[in-house]
Formats: structure tokens, C-alpha cells, sequence
């Protein structure tokens, strides 16, 4: 599933490639992805909308657009990947997942392809934009969100460590990849109370959150399975996770067979049971 790094590649690719292109027309093959948004009331927003820029919120992709038609109201188109979701200005592999195509003035296509539609394209106003992201928490790689506003997020929690840092509430972006990866590099054990953590510990957690976020985004996100990026390739972080995917195999940095378990959230934990306390 797409976290910060696969959907920032996505949106910083994007935003480069589109922003300033004319939106022609819009084709609605599949309804069913749209969220926020009637099939006509977004055919009618995007037919010759300029699109002013590409940019991630959490583990959405935000097209912000200008519509022409006086009348319309949706300014941004927030595309949710989820597990198979696309955005593509390839022809995609399988024509058969389209689920929404724009035709560019320019002659390019952009089409979001999705194959189990677990994935949104939501059409917002002001309103419910300004509503959606006050619903999101702080995003970790935002420099003015600090140590102190984690360590209050995780003191004021009764869940484990790692079903706070994968909350989208308390901090956006992190997902069940990401978590793993950040609480082995900071030596903590993902099934550890939340409020457990020292103020040190949670330093730890930041500082070991940001390094691996950063890394996965140099080397344009992780692609376990189904992550493919605006141009339909692959990313080249998935070599470099130390515990995801690897239960049962040995620590990197201490040989220990790694543990893992399905108790938290019903996902993949996993860990080194001599390295993470
Ligand atoms: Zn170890």
C-alpha cells in the first residue's frame, strides 16, 4: 500500500510534469472510485481546468485545479491509492482497471488505474478540503512538527507504539511499512504501551522516522507488490528494509530470527526481539 514515500514520488513527478497543463475532458469509466464528487458535477469542474500544482497530504495525491466553468466548485481532486491504485501518464498495462482518464490539451492522457478499486478519487470544495484536512494529523517530515508533539500524541495514548504511529489522526502518512522500519532503526518493540516511551525514546523514534522516510523517498518509495510510480516503474527501497517482509529471517544487525505477529491492527508486525525493547 502506498505510504509518504511512494505517494510523495507520485505527486513531486506529477506536479512536475503537469502543473500549468490544460484539462480538455474527462472520462468517468468507473463511478465507484469517486468520493465527494458527482460523475457529472466532475466532468464539469475539469473540462479545460488548469491543474496549478501536484502535491501529498498523508498518503493522498492532491491536484489542485482551477476549474473554467464559472459554476463549478471542485478545486481538488485528492486520489487515495490505497492497495493497486495508479495515476499514470503511460498507457497503463491492463486498460481493463481504468477507472477515470483526463485527456490533456497537449495530448497526453493522465488515468488513474486501479485494479481492486480499494482506492479514492475524492472531488473537494473549499469546504470539505478545509474539512478534510483538519482531520489529518501533523505530517512527520514537517519541520515545524516536533519531538514534543509526538511524545504528547504517544503519552496521551492507550494502544501500542506502532497502532499510534500508523493513526492518520495523530500523524499522517506513516502506514504498516514505515512503522516497522522506523521503530527497528530506533531500537523500540512495536507492541510496547505508548505511553511507556521516554521523551529520549520518542527523539529516537522521530529522528529514526524521518532518516527512513527520507532514504525510501531518494530511492522513490518501496514496491513490495503492487506500488508503481506516474510512469509505471518500480521503486528501489524495498532491498533496504531491514524488518518488513522479513519474518523468520535474521536480524541485519544482530543475526536474531525476527518475530512476528498479526495482534496489532490485524497487520504484519514485525521485529528483533534482542534489538528493540
Ligand atoms: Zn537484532
Amino acid at each position: 500500500m502506498p505510504e509518504l514515500p511512494e505517494t510523495e514520488t507520485i505527486a513531486r513527478d506529477l506536479d512536475a510534469a503537469l502543473r500549468g497543463a490544460t484539462i480538455d475532458a474527462g472520462e468517468i469509466v468507473r463511478a465507484d472510485v469517486l468520493r465527494d464528487t458527482t460523475p457529472a458535477a466532475l466532468r464539469r469542474a475539469i473540462a479545460g481546468a488548469t491543474i496549478r500544482g501536484v502535491h501529498r497530504r498523508a498518503k493522498s495525491i492532491v491536484i489542485d485545479c482551477a476549474p473554467a466553468a464559472p459554476d463549478a466548485t471542485i478545486q481538488h481532486l485528492v486520489v487515495t491509492p490505497r492497495f493497486t491504485g495508479a495515476l499514470l501518464l503511460t498507457a497503463p498495462r491492463d486498460d481493463r482497471y481504468t477507472c477515470l482518464r483526463f485527456a490533456l490539451r497537449d495530448g497526453r492522457t493522465l488515468c488513474y488505474h486501479d485494479v481492486r478499486r480499494l482506492g479514492t478519487v475524492a472531488g473537494h470544495d473549499m469546504r470539505r478540503h478545509a474539512e478534510w484536512q483538519g482531520a489529518l494529523g501533523p505530517e512527520p517530515l514537517d519541520p515545524t512538527f516536533t519531538v514534543d508533539a509526538l511524545w504528547g500524541s504517544l503519552r496521551g495514548s492507550r494502544q501500542a507504539i506502532k497502532t499510534v504511529l500508523m493513526d492518520q489522526r495523530r500523524l499522517a502518512g506513516v502506514g504498516n511499512i514505515y512503522a516497522n522500519e522506523a521503530l527497528f532503526r530506533a531500537g523500540l518493540r512495536p507492541t510496547r504501551a505508548a505511553r511507556s516511551l521516554r521523551r529520549r525514546e520518542a527523539d529516537a523514534l522521530l529522528r529514526s522516522l524521518r532518516e527512513v522516510l527520507a532514504a525510501s523517498i531518494a530511492l522513490r518509495g518501496t514496491t513490495f507488490r503492487d506500488f508503481q510510480d506516474a510512469y509505471g516503474a518500480r521503486g528501489g527501497f524495498a532491498a533496504h528494509l531491514a524488518v518488513y517482509g522479513r519474518a523468520d529471517a535474521p536480524c541485519v544487525t544482530c543475526g536474531t530470527v525476527l518475530r512476528a505477529t498479526h495482534r496489532l491492527a490485524g497487520r504484519q508486525t514485525v521485529w528483533c526481539p534482542t534489538c528493540q525493547r
